[in-house]
């Protein structure tokens, strides 16, 4: 059975062939389903929970 990974940012399902793997400094291995989310966590260090189009942010529940 194929098991199936998490975003680490959006925390969406990543289609196996289409997700990209980044592995941390400390051996920690991130799974992201697209370049956007890669970019946007490595890079511009965003939190997910604040943009909407992640899973993170509509899992939240209503304030
Ligand atoms: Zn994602």
């Amino acid at each position: 059975m194929l098991s199936v990974k998490k975003c680490f940012f959006c925390g969406g399902d990543i289609i196996p062939a289409r997700g990209q793997a980044y592995i941390r400094n400390d051996g920690a291995v991130l799974n992201f389903c697209s370049s956007k989310c890669r970019k946007n966590a490595l890079k511009l260090k965003r939190d997910p929970r604040k943009y909407k189009w992640t899973e993170k942010y509509q899992s939240q529940g209503k304030r």
